[in-house]
């Protein structure tokens, strides 16, 4: 008989080590494999169960062959787990145990091999290194074949958990972080450039979900500019599935600002507008925090100077997941999580309308305080916030 693999054990990252917490975290993670398998593999796994300090994916038999590779695509999105491994179920018992392991290597090239129990179920009569010698000796007799342990062909875990007992041969790296939602949510400014979209995705690794405000200025800036970001959230969206889009017209504000201040110090006027904006939805829906795609000096609105004056609007906190990186450090993430080509495509962005010809670098509170003295900031708000486009964005 071969043994048929029939479950995915996923092992967590950090929430295994949270006391008191760690069922919370431990649910909302089980709730977000289950509902992306739901969505994408809705027939090749059975249930999903929560065992001692791991997560297991109890799979169907078909087409198992075809849907390792999506199972494996699917994994290493779901932030919380920390490795995840293709395994079988076996029994408690050594007998059976022995045959298992070779039963599952014994068709497999290998000349050194070695066993690595580890069991978590104490009532087991046998310790993880009892296990590892007889089994190991088994397949010694079986195989003809030698034990090493330091750099072996074959690596075969197994794992004594509760009353029951797994065996697999690789680990698979996870993405680590936390599970999506486990630690509240936020509302990430959202440009149609590169950094934002890599700031997000750090949002969601530390488990916050989040949701996204565009600023356009429409019907100067295209129709392609808005789907542009909301492809972007899209893709974003394989790490969170579904999500919330603002879209908020900045045109009319933009020309008050044109015509009733000084030049300079357009840019940080702007963005000072978009953050009130932002922070009264936030305040309304209940987001924690604001994330951008800042990163200190990468230009002229970002010296620490202009990052003071802009963030003095509000009160709620901006969080800057890149302000220690470097653009290619930035474009490598972005990259990586697919967000790049979508990011390089043209397209104009509202603070690019009527740009300075010097923009301001070192922004003074005092002046851009008497600038704004110029501006009804409450009407203003109040007609764009009237204006707010809200669209949900699905994997
Ligand atoms: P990005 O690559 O994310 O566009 P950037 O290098 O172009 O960033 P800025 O234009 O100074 O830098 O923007 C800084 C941050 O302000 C952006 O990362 C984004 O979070 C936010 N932001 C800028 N423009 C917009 C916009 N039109 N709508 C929403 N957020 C914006
Ligand atoms: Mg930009």
């Amino acid at each position: 008989m071969t043994k048929k693999l029939d479950t995915i054990i996923c092992h967590y990252a950090e929430i295994g080590i949270k006391g008191g917490n760690r069922h919370y975290f431990e649910k909302i993670l089980a709730k977000n494999i289950k509902e992306k398998l739901a969505k994408e593999l809705p027939n090749n796994f059975k249930s999903i169960q929560r065992i001692s300090g791991r997560i297991l994916i109890k799979l169907t038999s078909k087409e198992i062959k075809t849907s390792l590779t999506a199972y494996r695509l699917l994994l290493t999105t779901c932030f919380g787990i920390a490795n995840f491994s293709f395994a079988y179920e076996s029994e408690q018992d050594i007998k059976t145990l022995k045959k298992d392991c070779w039963e599952l290597i014994k068709n497999k090239k290998f000349k050194t091999f070695r066993i690595t129990a580890q069991r978590s179920q104490k009532k087991f009569p046998l310790t993880s290194e009892e296990i590892n010698r007889e089994i190991g000796a088994y397949i010694v007799e079986k195989s003809g074949k030698k034990v090493n342990l330091n750099n072996s062909d074959i690596n075969c875990f197994i794992e004594i958990v509760e009353k029951r007992a797994f065996i697999y041969l690789k680990k698979i790296k996870g993405p680590g972080g936390m599970p999506v939602g486990a630690n509240g949510k936020a509302l990430t400014l959202l440009s149609g450039g590169i950094d934002s979209p890599v700031a997000a995705y750090y949002a969601l690794k530390r488990g916050v979900k989040t949701d996204f405000i565009h600023f356009h200025s429409m019907p100067y800036t295209s129709p392609a500019s808005i789907k542009k970001v909301k492809d972007l959230a899209r893709t974003l969206n394989k790490f969170q599935l579904t999500t919330k889009i603002y879209l908020v017209p900045l045109a009319d504000i933009q020309e008050k600002i044109v015509s009733e201040t000084p030049e300079k110090l357009r840019i940080i006027l702007y963005r000072r507008m978009m953050l009130r904006l932002t922070e009264n939805i936030a305040r309304d829906k209940n987001y924690l925090a604001l994330y951008t795609g800042e990163s200190v000096g990468q230009v002229a609105s970002q010296t620490l100077e202009n990052i003071n004056a802009t963030e003095d609007a509000i009160k709620l906190p901006i969080l800057r997941p890149l302000i220690g990186f470097d653009k290619e450090d930035i474009i490598e993430k972005a990259k990586e999580i697919g967000t790049y080509e979508t990011s390089i495509l043209p397209h104009e962005d509202c603070c690019t309308r009527f740009v300075p010809r010097h923009p301001e670098t070192k922004a003074n509170l005092r002046e851009v305080y008497a600038a704004e003295k110029k501006l009804n900031i409450e009407k203003m708000t109040k007609e764009a916030a009237e204006n707010i486009k809200t669209e949900i964005i699905n994997y």
